[in-house]
C-alpha cells in the first residue's frame, strides 16, 4: 500500500487498464537510513549519507569490473508510490503539473534513478553514497553512468 495515498487539492487520477507485465526482475535491494518520506531527500547529494545496494547473491559474478567505475546509474522501484496521478501539485504547492513534468515518485511506473558514488565492494553489496529512496525498495539495474564510461574512452586514448 502506498504511504502516500491522501490526494491533494486539485490533483486528478485515472482508472488503469490491468498491467501488460514487463517481466522485470528485481536484482537486490537497497538499504539506506530513510525510514519515511519525511525522511528522504527529494534527490540523492555527494554528500549525503552511505547506503548499501544488495545484489542479489546469484548475480554477484555479473558485478565483476563494477569497480573500475566511480559512478554508478541505479534504476529503482518506488514501490511504495501510487500509480494513477494524471496530475499533482508538488509538494502541496496548489500548482497542478502533469506527471510526467516531473520527476515525482507517483507515476504509472515508478522508476527512480540516481547516479551514486561508488565507496567500496563488499562482495554482492556495493556501498555507494547520493541515494534518495526509502530503505528496501528494490533494485532494478545499475550500470555505469555516462560520464564516467566517457572518461575512461579518453583515457585510454590518451595513453594509447
Ligand atoms: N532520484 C530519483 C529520480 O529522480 O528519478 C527519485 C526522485 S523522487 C523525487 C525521491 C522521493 O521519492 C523521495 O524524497 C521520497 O519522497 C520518495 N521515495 C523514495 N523511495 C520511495 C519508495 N520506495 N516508494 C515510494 N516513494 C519513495
Amino acid at each position: 500500500m502506498p504511504d502516500s495515498a491522501t490526494l491533494r487539492p486539485g490533483e486528478t487520477t485515472v482508472e488503469l487498464p490491468p498491467a501488460a507485465d514487463a517481466q522485470l526482475r528485481f536484482i537486490g535491494r537497497i538499504r539506506t537510513p530513510f525510514k519515511t518520506r519525511a525522511d528522504c531527500p527529494r534527490q540523492g547529494s555527494a554528500d549525503g549519507p552511505e547506503c548499501r545496494v544488495e545484489i542479489d547473491p546469484i548475480l554477484e559474478p555479473a558485478l565483476d569490473g563494477i569497480e573500475r567505475t566511480d559512478r554508478i546509474e541505479l534504476l529503482y522501484w518506488l514501490d511504495r508510490s501510487r500509480r494513477d496521478l494524471l496530475t499533482q501539485s508538488p509538494r502541496g504547492s496548489g500548482e497542478l503539473r502533469g506527471t510526467f513534468s516531473l520527476r515525482s515518485p507517483q507515476r504509472p511506473n515508478p522508476i527512480g534513478t540516481s547516479v551514486v558514488t561508488l565507496l567500496r565492494r563488499e562482495g554482492p553489496v556495493l556501498v555507494v553514497r547520493g541515494l534518495d529512496c526509502l530503505d528496501g525498495t528494490p533494485l532494478i539495474d545499475l550500470k555505469p553512468a555516462r560520464c564516467d564510461q566517457a572518461e575512461r574512452r579518453r583515457e585510454a586514448a590518451h595513453q594509447g
